[in-house]
């Protein structure tokens, strides 16, 4: 059987030849880097969904780079998830118990984990502590895909010592920079314009996943994909679309995947069955990403009505297929939603049904803002840019891995 696989010249058609040139221009200095990445999700949510497209480039660009996920038991997630969200502003009781399980994993992981590269970069809190645990020769990198702009004290100050122990930090958004004492870097994320999620569709295919999931398209459809979670605010999207719809007809889709890092999933989903009605379908199928991808070319209008928001990958995704979005007007929502141009950014339930009933009265301004949306990703948001602010960071480190040799477990 024949594989292919995307590479950076396949961006041409969106980014030029010259872009397309300097990339890999930039390669060329680091054939002998050998990288590896760790996460704590192989699917589900926005890290797992950019970490298969640019190991891949990098691959592509004969960077030897891997991609491996830390093993966890049910307690160790639940209290990461709960780490997260301190992180996001949330509250924790932060026990020894909890510290002890969270740091007894990482150190069963690193013992298992020999590590011969120059270069390792570890995602989100999860992974975190494993650098205490390697004779550290080479850059060793964290990468905070979360919402920082008002971590909760005490989890952020047990945290820091492992933090400190990096070469440097890469952060999505620039209001998320902390005190530090190393370089901390901005990388706002990225889409794969190829992938099934974000690739063309025919028309029949689309009737074909929404009728075999039997999502009505008698009336517009209002649309919000995301992990059940409550910063992502499915209950508020649900009380914003009741109000729009005492002036707008409208069909609304809640629908959500369960990350098996996030064990918050199940019981946000069941919570919100309760909310259920005709016109208000809350769908537990969004591992089915050709359904993912349809309900986001569809939709006249979609929400992403978060409270913190990291960067929010879906509002990306959603601009890509021109379909206006209403984002809420938190973090890495607010780098990519320029409120009136290319979709709303909102505050409240209310204004959030306002731009709701606004828009969905509106062809010729849903046109216009779903191009101008489709054009801010493709000069801004395509994979090829992320990789390249990967790249640069590497070759500032090229001096440091030259010089030095592994990393020894
Ligand atoms: N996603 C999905 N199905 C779902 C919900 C989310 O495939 O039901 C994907 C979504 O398309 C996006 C990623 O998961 O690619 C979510 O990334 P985002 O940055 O929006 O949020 P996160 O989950 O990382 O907080």
């Amino acid at each position: 059987m024949k594989h292919t696989l995307i590479k950076v010249e396949d961006y041409e058609q969106h980014i030029g030849a010259e872009t397309v040139e300097r990339i890999l221009n930039k390669a060329k200095s680091l054939q002998d880097l050998q990288v590896i990445n760790f996460n704590s999700t192989y699917y589900g949510g926005g890290v797992a969904e950019m970490l298969s497209p640019l190991t891949l480039l990098m691959n592509g660009l004969g960077i030897k780079t891997e991609w491996r996920v830390i093993q966890g038991t049910p307690d160790f997630f639940n209290i990461t998830k709960k780490m997260h969200n301190a992180l996001q502003g949330g509250n924790i009781n932060l026990s020894e118990m909890k510290m002890q399980i969270y740091e007894d994993v990482i150190y069963e992981n690193a013992f298992r984990n020999h590590l011969d590269h120059n270069l390792v970069l570890l995602h989100d809190p999860q992974p975190l502590p494993m650098i205490t645990h390697y004779k550290k020769h080479s850059p060793w990198i964290w990468r905070c895909h979360i919402d920082l702009t008002k971590p909760h004290t005490e989890m952020w100050n047990y945290l820091l010592p492992f933090i400190e122990k990096y070469d440097a930090v890469i952060m999505s958004c620039r209001e998320y920079a902390q005190k530090l004492s190393k370089p901390q870097f901005f990388f706002m994320p990225a889409i794969n314009p190829f992938n099934i999620k974000n690739q063309d569709l025919s028309e029949s295919e689309m009737d074909e996943r929404l009728a075999h999931y039997n999502i009505p398209t008698d009336l517009p459809l209002v649309v919000q994909v995301s992990r059940f979670d409550p910063w992502k605010d499915p209950q508020g999207v649900i009380e914003a679309f009741r109000l729009a719809r005492k002036e707008v007809d409208a069909t609304l889709v809640l629908l959500g995947n369960f990350a098996t890092d996030d064990p918050e999933g199940a019981e946000i989903f069941e919570s919100l069955l309760e909310s259920r009605e005709e016109r208000i379908l809350v769908l537990p199928h969004g591992d089915d990403t050709a359904l993912v991808n349809t309900l986001q070319r569809r939709a006249d209008v979609v929400l992403q009505k978060s409270i913190r928001e990291g960067f929010g990958l879906t509002v990306t995704e959603a601009m890509w297929k021109g379909t206006p979005v209403i984002g809420g007007n938190v973090g890495g929502i607010r780098y990519q939603i320029q409120d009136g141009h290319n979709g709303f950014l909102v505050s409240s339930i209310e204004e959030a049904a306002q731009r709701m009933v606004q828009l969905l009265k509106d062809d010729d301004l849903r046109s216009r803002m779903g191009q101008n949306a489709r054009e801010t990703v493709k000069q801004n948001f395509l994979m090829t840019r992320y990789l390249e602010q990967y790249l640069d960071l590497f070759n500032s480190f090229e001096a440091i891995f030259r010089v030095n040799g592994n990393n020894g477990s």
